[in-house]
């Protein structure tokens, strides 16, 4: 028995891993045994057949049993190709092994030894040959006769050098490995123990073997993020709330412009109720984009306003709170509210005005960025807290302003359909108001998938929509994944230059991205909103938000970049005034497999559907296009596979906390010491 080690014991510890190697697995994510052995297959090869030479099928690749007829002979046949051939034989057929560049071979069969050698059979009934195949002694059962993992490898690691490094690795710290999912829990859904999962997830013994360690896993990952989540949540439900007083809602519907949806009176009807209890509100408003879910906001911060209370409403980007400020303040300053607008951006003596004004009441409502978080922002008397395009804020975000009260109405809105499974995890037991109408006159986005070939007919479409007076949004996303931020920006302005020079030199071409000043972007925006602007060039800024119900095209580059959300917001740029409007998606380098996923933009305008094949098609970990909805990235669970052990790992979660809130129970520390290391890394990528 080896000495045991540590999960954090450095990967250096492994024999045969040095700087370099480490180096490699660094890139996978790897630096401690514990990252090593939880670096589980992305799949499995079956050597376990082991057939008679008498009864192989040529192109099947299978386990051969068999005995080295003669010495192995080394050929060279020119400079940078070596052959090594060897015969070998079983009881009923011999067949020809050759190698490639593989000299040493030479040495390591022996006559009359028998090996197994694993590989694909080829040649032809009357000459069977072998090409390349691994062998070892027979019986050794290490790289023969059994399932091997096959790993998601990078440059300077092989599938050889990964599974020997794993297996070592295994070794060293098995016999104490902690097992974070208590023993009744593991009891009550029959989940075999964490040793034999962690064996059998890289070196299953059989098929069966490998299916409990699988479920074990998937159990164990849901569960530890379930219990998270939970143990996170906790203390803020426990809180009394303050429960508002009813008001007749007939002045604030009587102010709007437009007739409110069925969906949209439900919401608000839905979310000024929750108000008027005691327990806070904890409530979801998801709709599809263009749905109008800023008139919900818009009412809950009335709604607190006639009682006499502040509210405050975050949103990711300065474009989209400059937006909801001027919707917001051209909506509610005439009903007697005071709005104002704190962003990053703004100059030192305007925040320092705005904060004042919170600080003294002076205030009813405040729309701003992050910079609403910020220290200094402090309220009269802050009850209502809304954040919009929730998902991009990370978990401490979203809790960091909901602190700024004692225990606040919390009201959340979503333009990314968030599938259930999700939703559950990232909020847990929360009210949720779906707004599944669209205001009346809003048309379906025609969409195409198109390739290069279609370019020049692209372009001559937006030069006949702008003739007809409409305009045009073009998103060019960076081009290779490992761009730096300068690039991609070099790209796009490249891209725009040549637009307006070369393309549509007469019409007016601009360019905003995300590292202009706010100031700037905001001119371009308005600008474009006036019809200034023909077509309006982006890297992503203009994803969320903003309204422009002129422009009646999106087109969109590699499209295959985009999550199918991301490019579902994007589409709602399109399509909300009365114009017929249209969606090209250029499919880019992805070719034929992005056709096939772009495709279900082509069908379906249905946010949650296009969600759910989002979920489906990539996981939750790009769900968002970034890693920011606070969610760690899933190692082994599919969200939308595993469905099922999602509700019961979460059944699970919720009675452990409930028995150990603190999880301070001796069976429970492994678990606990489990969530402090995922919250450290959390908080470690989200800035
Ligand atoms: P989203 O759900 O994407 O946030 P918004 O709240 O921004 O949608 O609304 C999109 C547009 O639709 C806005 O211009 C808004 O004024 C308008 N709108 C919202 N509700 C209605 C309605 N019931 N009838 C007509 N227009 C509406
Ligand atoms: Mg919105």
């Amino acid at each position: 028995m080896s000495v045991q080690k540590s999960l954090n014991t450095d990967i250096r510890y492994i024999k045969g891993v040095g700087e370099a190697r480490a180096k490699a697995f660094s890139k996978l994510g790897i630096a401690t045994l514990g990252d090593l052995i939880s670096y589980f297959p992305r799949t499995y090869e079956d050597r376990t057949v082991i057939k008679p030479i008498s009864m192989l099928v040529p192109d099947e690749t299978v386990c051969v049993k068999a005995m080295a007829a003669a010495a192995p002979r080394l050929t060279h046949v020119r400079k940078g190709l070596d052959l090594v051939k060897v015969r070998v034989v079983d009881e009923g057929g011999a067949l020809e092994l050759t190698f490639f560049n593989q000299s040493f071979v030479k040495d390591m069969i022996k006559p009359g030894e028998t090996y197994v050698f694993y590989g694909k059979v080829t040649g032809s009934y009357r000459r069977l040959e072998m090409l390349n195949p691994v062998f070892e002694k027979e019986g050794a059962r290490n790289i023969t006769g059994r399932i091997m993992p096959v790993y998601r490898l990078t440059a300077g690691l092989s599938q050889n050098v990964l599974a020997a490094a794993v297996r070592q690795g295994l070794e060293a710290c098995l016999e104490q490995l902690p097992d974070d999912l208590p023993p009744a829990v593991r009891e009550k859904y029959r989940l075999a123990q964490a040793r034999y999962a962690y064996e059998n997830i890289h070196f299953p013994d059989s098929p069966e073997a490998l299916n409990i360690a699988r479920r074990r896993l998937i159990f164990e990952e849901l569960f530890v993020i379930s219990a998270a989540m939970g143990y996170m949540r906790q203390g803020r439900s426990a809180k009394k709330g303050r429960g508002l007083k009813p008001v007749d809602l007939s002045e604030f519907y009587g102010a709007l412009p437009f007739q409110l949806t069925g969906a949209q009176r439900r919401a608000i009807e839905q979310s000024v109720g929750d108000m008027t209890r005691d327990t806070p509100m904890n409530r979801l408003v998801q709709g599809d984009v263009g749905s109008g879910k800023t008139v919900v906001a818009a009412a809950c911060c009335w709604f607190a306003f006639k009682n006499g209370c502040q509210s405050a409403f975050m949103a990711p980007t300065e474009i989209l709170a400059e937006q909801h400020y001027r919707s917001l303040s051209a909506l509610l300053e005439p009903l007697g509210m005071r709005v104002g607008l704190l962003t990053g951006s703004m100059t030192a003596k305007q925040k320092r005005e705005v904060v004042g004004q919170l600080k003294l009441g002076e205030l009813d409502t405040v729309i701003g960025t992050h910079a609403l978080l910020s220290e200094s922002v402090e309220f009269f008397d802050l009850a209502l807290v809304i954040t919009d395009e929730q998902h991009r804020f990370g978990v401490e975000q979203r809790s960091a302003l909901s602190s700024k009260a004692d225990a606040p109405h919390v009201l959340v809105m979503s333009a990314t359909p968030i599938p259930r499974t999700l939703a559950l995890i990232i909020y847990g037991d929360l009210d949720v108001s779906i707004i599944d109408e669209l205001p009346p006159g809003r048309q379906k986005v025609d969409t195409y998938t198109v390739s290069e070939a279609l370019r020049e007919r692209t372009y001559k479409f937006m030069r006949k929509l702008v003739g007809e007076g409409r305009q045009v949004f073009v998103v060019c996303p960076m081009v290779e994944e490992s761009e730096t931020a300068d690039e991609d920006l070099k790209s796009a302005q490249e891209y725009a230059k040549k637009l307006q020079t070369e393309i549509f030199p007469d019409l007016k071409v601009a360019l905003v991205h995300g590292r202009m000043k706010a100031k700037e972007k905001d001119a371009v925006m308005a600008a474009f909103a006036a019809g200034d602007i023909d077509i309006l060039v982006s890297t992503t800024v203009i994803e969320v938000g903003v309204d422009v119900p002129n422009a009646a095209l999106m087109v969109v580059e590699n499209a295959d970049r985009f999550g199918l959300s991301q490019l579902h917001q994007l589409r709602g740029r399109v399509g909300r005034g009365k114009h017929k409007s249209y969606c090209i998606l250029f499919e880019g380098a992805g070719g034929a497999v992005s056709r096939e996923r772009l495709k279900i933009m082509t069908e379906t305008n249905d946010g949650f559907a296009i969600s759910e094949a989002d979920l489906r098609l990539r996981g939750p970990g790009d769900f968002f296009g970034s890693r920011q909805h606070g969610l760690p990235e899933m190692k082994i669970a599919n969200l939308a596979s595993d469905m099922d052990t999602l509700s019961k790992a979460q059944e699970a979660a919720q009675a452990l906390l409930k028995a150990d809130p603190g999880l301070t129970l001796p069976e429970n520390r492994a678990l606990r010491e489990k969530i402090e290391r995922l919250f450290e890394m959390k908080s470690a990528t989200l800035n």
